[in-house]
């Protein structure tokens, strides 16, 4: 597949990759045998000028698709005007993207970084001195799941339970402990008047899209205010019109103390956010977290543009309807094949299982045939498309997917 393909620009995509072995850490191993060069919506083009329906969305980055006007024409307005000061100072766009946040949200204050992991860490930090404002040093330990995910950086990839993220990387920070997803039994026997939080996805997302149940979500409610530890919510990935609801715990009635956000956020920008209720984010005095880059104008003001777009073009309630229709579509694929175990997920976060070890093979059709879905594993296709998606791309999505599994 990685022949040279000569482009119109002359940008070559084997020269690219020879670059890419001399001068760039070789830390991602599942890189697709394709150099992406432009995108504008729904659609991606390589450098050979092949187009690809993308279902994958930057990793549900590009929520409102790929170069949206509105975003694109805020970031190059603002870029002309201040991209960055330091925190030592106000500007308008942070406190506009802070009220936006909190107005659509239970929370009362946001913290602004740069990336998903650092929202986390915000979380983390915030957590531990919650804990040490309830007077204890020994209120320190942080529950979360096995199989979720929550970042790469050193706290982070403590956070997450999956050993294979971590093992080379010992020792993790101390203090954390793991439970099965949706064992309430499991949570409740861990949750002690030792735990400061309890951190979870509504829907583990990279591990393969593990909804929550309702009754683990209000379990971890309920642990929580028993022992005064705070309720994280990852919603890196879940939050900002992904699952149909502006954010997922929406779903489950729910609320969290502190949730975190990144990805669509941006509208392919870099930011994240922490936000906080108030009880929670008020253990947060001036000095204890900082970032040089979090909440700067530029981001703030793509923050603030990709918001404004969500709102003003339904998109929330696009990922609902076409959500819907796309799980349907799949549960159809499902009725006509046998080697599909199950169809998961809500609005635009959905993935199906595969009882045997075809999802890259899939996968890689798909890309081929230009659709472009996530293999996790060897037997699960993750789909997250923009939020901006129409029936009408999930039929070609559905028929290349069709098309590709039908190839086996
Ligand atoms: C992607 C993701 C992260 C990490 O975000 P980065 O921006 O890569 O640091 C954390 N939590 C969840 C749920 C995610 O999906």
């Amino acid at each position: 597949m990685a022949v040279a393909r000569e482009t119109k620009s002359g940008i070559d995509y084997d020269k690219i990759v020879g670059t890419y072995r001399q001068y760039v850490m070789d830390t991602y191993g599942g890189r697709q045998p394709i150099s992406l060069a432009r995108g504008a919506g729904v659609e991606v083009w390589d450098t050979t000028g092949k187009r690809y329906l993308d279902f994958l969305a930057g990793i549900a980055v590009n929520g409102l698709g790929h170069c949206h006007p509105g975003v694109v024409n805020a970031i190059r307005e603002q870029a002309g005007i201040l991209m960055h000061v330091s925190n030592l100072y106000y500007t308008e766009s942070q406190a506009r993207l802070a009220k936006m946040l909190v107005e659509w949200s239970e929370m009362d204050k946001a913290f602004f970084c740069n990336s998903g992991a650092e929202a986390n860490e915000a979380a983390i930090k915030l957590a531990r001195k919650w804990g040490k404002s309830k007077g204890s040093d020994q209120k320190f330990e942080i529950v979360t799941a096995l199989e979720s995910f929550h970042g790469r950086t050193m706290g982070a990839i403590t956070a997450t339970g999956q050993p294979k993220y971590q093992k080379s990387f010992e020792p993790l920070v101390p203090g954390f402990k793991y439970v099965p997803y949706n064992d309430v039994e499991a949570l409740r026997s861990t949750v002690t008047d030792a735990t400061c939080a309890v951190l979870l996805e509504p829907i583990q997302g990279e591990s393969g899209v593990h909804p929550a149940s309702k009754e683990y979500l209000a379990a971890a409610r309920k642990a929580c205010d028993e022992v005064g530890a705070l309720l994280i919510f990852d919603e890196v990935q879940t939050g900002l019109g992904r699952t149909g609801r502006m954010f997922a715990y929406e779903h489950y009635g729910v609320a969290p103390d502190v949730m975190t956000l990144a990805k669509t956020l941006g509208g392919g920008f870099p930011i994240g956010a922490c936000l906080a209720r108030d009880a929670a984010a008020e253990v947060f005095q001036p000095g204890d977290h900082a970032s040089t880059f979090g909440g700067n104008p530029l981001a703030c003001a793509a923050g603030i543009a990709a918001m404004t777009a969500l709102h003003e073009e339904a998109l929330v309630e696009n990922a609902r309807d076409v959500g819907e229709y796309f799980a349907s579509k799949l549960r159809t694929f499902k009725s006509k094949r046998d080697d599909v175990i199950e169809v998961r997920g809500m609005g635009l976060l959905l993935g199906i299982e595969f009882a045997t070890p075809v999802a890259r093979t899939i996968a890689g059709q798909c890309l081929e045939l230009g659709l472009i879905v996530n293999a996790i594993g060897d037997r699960i296709i993750r789909f997250l498309p923009p939020l901006v998606v129409t029936r009408k791309h999930v039929d070609e999505a559905m028929s290349i997917l069709a098309e590709a599994a039908g190839a086996l």
